[in-house]
Formats: C-alpha cells, structure tokens, sequence
C-alpha cells in the first residue's frame, strides 16, 4: 500500500491526517526497517507492507471505538507498537501505554517516543499478568493484536478494563476461537457486544475486531500465573 491509498484507506475509516502525523509515520517505518536489521523486531519488512499491514491495520480499531472520547488506553503485547505506537501517533489526546515482556522492543519502542518527541506515553517491559496487581481495572480501552488466543488474552486484559471501559482485540478470522472463549470472557466480567468484520484493502485477508465491554468486576483469582492461564485454560 503505498502513501497515497493509505490517506485514501484511513479517509474511508473518517481519518485525516495532518503532515506532521504522516511525517511522524514516515520516521517510524524507516527507524523500524533500520533497527530491524541488528535487532529481530517484526517479520514485515517492506515500506508498502508496513503502512497496510501494521499501520492501516492498526488503525481499523476506529471501527470499533471513537478514539477522540477516550483518556487511556494500554496495548498489552505491543511488540514493535502495533497498535498502541500508531494509535498514539493519530490520537495524541490519549495516554498509551506500551507493554511487552519483550525488553528490545520496549527499548525500540523508547527510542523512536523520543525521535517524535511524543509526550504522555508510557512504556512497561514485563508481563501483562504482572502489571495487573498495580493496575487493575485502569484502563477505559485495552487492546492487543496478535499475542496469543483469545481464551488467554482475555484473562490478560480484562482485569486491567475499567468498569463500562472496552476490551478491543484484533483479531484474525478464527470464527471458532472467538466463540470458544464466551465463556472465559464472561466469568472474567466481559460481554462480547459487537463483532466487526471486514477484509483488508488491497488483499484478502480477514479480520475480527472483538467489542468486549466490561459489565462487572474481574473475580480476584484472575489473572493467574501464566503457567496456570496456559495450561488450565478457562471454559
Ligand atoms: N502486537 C504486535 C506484536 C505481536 S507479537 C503486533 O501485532 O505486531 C506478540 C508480542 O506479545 C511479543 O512481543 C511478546 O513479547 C508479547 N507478549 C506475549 N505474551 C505476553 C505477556 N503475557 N505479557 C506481555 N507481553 C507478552
């Protein structure tokens, strides 16, 4: 997807962007191609694959959620930013949060906040488990693509949503995977409202936005340790 369908893509999804973001975007995709040369951060390697595949999609949770109403959001397993690092580049009113127990990623991730000079941003390099027990319940929308089966995540990220906030995974196009984890999602305080579908532009590969809205109270006993999350899943 070169730059100009991709204004042309976000345009359809009611987003413009000024020079000064597309600017920053552009800063991004070179300083992730750079690093990606002596550090292992993403398997997407080319400008064009960039901007579809880890911009324009990150950017597809707008169908899910009005990003201009929120105050915090938390992408858990952010990895190389995506989508917590574009979210904050497009919608600066929010304060994100980056995690990932992955610590070169984080330092990635610190370098490029300070080439941008991004302000109310926040980095943790640990677990998602981990961060809860001070965290709980924080954050009006947590997201994450791409970490693990829904089933898990959920136990992840539904403590760390404030009461009326969202739980918004991206997720692929495993229907049976989505509907298998209702149960955990519920016993964890969740209730799936919505499910966006769509392709994305450009080539054919399908996507689920899940809109999960936190109803009640994650019982204390979760999240467990990983160990116990992965091996006794929830049903
Ligand atoms: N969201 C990014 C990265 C996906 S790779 C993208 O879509 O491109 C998954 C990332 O999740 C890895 O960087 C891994 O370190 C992180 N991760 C997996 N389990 C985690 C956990 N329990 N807590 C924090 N980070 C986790």
């Amino acid at each position: 997807m070169n730059k100009e369908s991709f204004i042309k893509e976000l345009s359809k999804l009611n987003i413009s962007l000024t020079e000064e973001e597309l600017n920053k975007l552009d800063i991004y995709a070179n300083f992730l191609i750079e690093y990606n040369k002596h550090t292992n951060l993403t398997a997407i390697t080319n400008i064009e694959d960039i901007y579809l595949k880890h911009f324009y999609d990150s950017l597809t949770i707008v169908k899910a959620i009005d990003l201009t109403k929120i105050n915090n959001l938390i992408d858990v397993g952010t990895g190389a930013g995506f989508p917590g690092m574009v979210i904050k580049i497009l919608f600066p009113n929010i304060e994100v949060t980056l995690l990932d127990s992955n610590n070169k990623k984080i330092t990635f991730l610190q370098e490029l906040s300070q080439k941008l000079q991004l302000t109310n941003i926040n980095f943790y390099h640990g677990r998602a488990e981990e961060y809860s027990k001070e965290y709980r319940e924080s954050f009006d929308i947590v997201t994450a693509r791409a970490v693990s089966n829904l089933t898990t995540l959920s136990e992840l990220c539904l403590p760390l949503t404030k009461i009326n906030g969202y739980f918004i995974p991206l997720k692929g196009s495993n229907e049976e995977e989505i509907i298998s984890s209702y149960n955990a999602i519920n016993k964890l305080g969740g209730k799936v409202e919505e499910i966006i579908k769509f392709s994305l532009p450009y080539e054919d590969s399908k996507r689920n936005i899940i809109k999960i809205k936190k109803i009640k109270n994650t019982p204390s006993i979760y999240p467990r340790r990983y160990e116990k999350i992965i091996k006794y899943p929830l049903k």
